[in-house]
């Protein structure tokens, strides 16, 4: 087995204690995954854009830093990947749609630069649904992604691009961005850790907005203990960002460390009752269960809770969400942003003529129909009768969660009712599929932490994930949860899970514990 073939086994942390002996050097781990990705990623298609050369730069600088002694952040060198609706200044950012597709930022999101300065090489841009608009990331103008776990499976939505590329192995980290799901649903279908922080607690500036009072940045990994490593780096305030919370950043790296030694005395554990029955494919049912006796092995006492009006989050989040990203997605008019179009039907050009064909040809069927039900519950007498009551809606099911935190520590459902689908899902029927986010859309209208790890594999071989939702800015505690599981996960399917995917034996890679 080549050094480089190794060297992408690792996880974000054996990389970083390796670069920090000196051991392998930033420059070795980054070329390693771009072999990684020329290997696989025809395949795969996880990215967009890949940014090699800009990586080695980065890495390179990084050893010569290190050569000189200097005080370098502790994922220095660990090569990172984005969803591409992150701002990066000189690389193209599309959003996995026409509209931007030649776009070249003057500037870098918050999160980029923070990447940036703490000296983690960029991969490259993942792909995604178009605009993050849906769950299998078949939106995307730019064709799909598959999952490594089978290449004739989705990876999941929006982020499915970031999953992909780290159930892969082409990249040890990455950032996505959910709104209703995206990096959480994309990380239990692809075996990763997805994590949504609580709302405010990173930055969106420079992230393109879904649903602003929705959307959040967060990190995604193969293990908890790599995402808590990168959450600590991106979060925190930003005073570009009015949503950012000027508040202390939850210590998520220690409860990660903490959890992973197995033992959650002392943790109450809430089983959402709605969430784990009718509309949830049998084997994922099961797999929960052995999950929920996991945790009690742990020592954690595990109740039933439940919140009887989460069964209308996914209503009101459809409404909302369409409402605010009809709002957001105004600006693109081939004018102020987006690609210009000009009219070919003979008609003049004129200001009119001009937004509707830089629309009508910029924008896929998805966003269209998104922002035609957004402009619908905004209108008239719908504002009061439709966006107003999805509102009212969403205070209901927060309070239910908040009275629900009043008895236990954290929340847990399945992450997603159904592993992966096959490829062609996403596109034959999208309001179906927005059912795949029935689990993880009260996280978003409550503005709660939530995250996904890796819960074992259908009865077709394919993962499935476990959702755990913690208090606004108790962060930390769903971190000690996941890894507790993730440590007694390992004992009973082997460790990690991910080397088990049938696709990656073709694509041969070593995994070291
Ligand atoms: N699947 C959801 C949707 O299409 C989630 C989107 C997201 O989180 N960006 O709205």
């Amino acid at each position: 087995m080549s050094k480089s073939a190794q060297l992408i086994g690792l996880s974000a942390a054996q990389l970083s204690e390796k670069l920090q002996t000196g051991e392998i050097s930033a420059v070795e781990a980054t070329q390693a995954h771009i072999d990684r990705i020329a290997d696989v990623d025809e395949a795969v298609h996880a990215f967009l854009t890949g940014t090699s050369d800009q990586a080695l730069q980065t890495a390179s600088e990084v050893d010569r830093q290190r050569a000189a002694g200097e005080d370098l952040h502790a994922l220095a060198g660990v090569p990172i990947a984005l969803k591409d609706n992150i701002v990066t200044k000189g690389i193209t950012t599309t959003c996995a749609s026409r509209m931007l597709a030649d776009w070249n930022p003057v500037y870098s999101a918050t999160v980029a630069q923070r990447i940036a300065d703490a000296g983690l090489p960029l991969l490259g841009k993942t792909n995604m649904d178009e605009f993050a608009m849906g769950s299998t990331t078949e939106t995307s103008a730019f064709g799909p992604t598959h999952n490594p776990w089978d290449l004739n499976c989705h990876p999941g939505g929006s982020g499915g691009g970031s999953a992909a590329a780290l159930a892969a192995y082409s990249t040890p980290l990455a950032l996505g961005s959910d709104t209703g799901g995206s990096i959480r649903q994309p990380g239990a279908v692809t075996g990763t850790v997805g994590v949504k922080p609580t709302y405010g607690s990173v930055s969106r500036y420079g992230v393109i907005a879904l649903a602003s009072s929705l959307d959040q940045v967060g990190p995604a990994a193969r293990t908890v203990l790599d995402a808590a490593l990168l959450h600590e780096l991106i979060a925190g305030y930003d005073p570009r960002d009015n949503t950012s919370l000027n508040a202390p950043v939850a210590p998520v790296v220690a409860a990660a460390r903490e959890g992973a030694t197995g033992d959650l005395r002392g943790v109450r554990i809430g089983v959402i009752t709605e969430l784990a029955g009718e509309g949830y494919q049998e084997d994922v049912r099961l797999r929960f269960a052995e999950n929920l006796d996991a945790l009690r092995q742990t020592g954690a006492e595990v109740v039933e809770v439940s919140c009887p009006n989460i069964e209308h989050a996914l209503a009101a989040y459809d409404v909302l969400n369409a409402a605010e990203a009809s709002s957001n997605l105004a600006r693109f008019d081939g004018m102020r942003f987006g690609q210009r179009v000009e009219p070919s039907d003979g008609r003049p050009v004129t200001v009119d003529t001009v937004m509707s064909a830089s629309r009508g040809a910029g924008f896929g069927l998805e966003v269209k129909r998104r922002i035609l039900l957004g402009i619908y519950a905004l209108s008239g007498e719908n504002y009061e009768t439709v966006f107003a009551n999805a509102q009212r809606v969403r205070s209901v099911v927060t309070e239910e969660l908040l009275a629900a935190f009043k008895a236990v520590d954290v929340l847990v459902s399945p992450t997603s009712p159904a592993p992966a689908g096959p490829l062609g899902d996403g596109k034959e029927n999208p309001e179906a599929l927005l059912h795949s986010d029935v689990g993880t859309i009260a996280a978003n209208l409550a503005g709660t932490p939530a995250m996904s790890v890796p819960a074992g594999l259908s009865e077709n071989n394919l993962p499935v994930g476990l959702q755990i939702i913690a208090p606004q800015r108790a962060d930390d505690r769903m971190y000690r949860v996941g890894a507790a599981l993730e440590t007694a996960l390992q004992e009973r399917w082997g460790a990690p899970l991910l080397a088990q995917a049938p696709a990656l034996g073709q694509m041969k890679v070593e995994v070291s514990k």
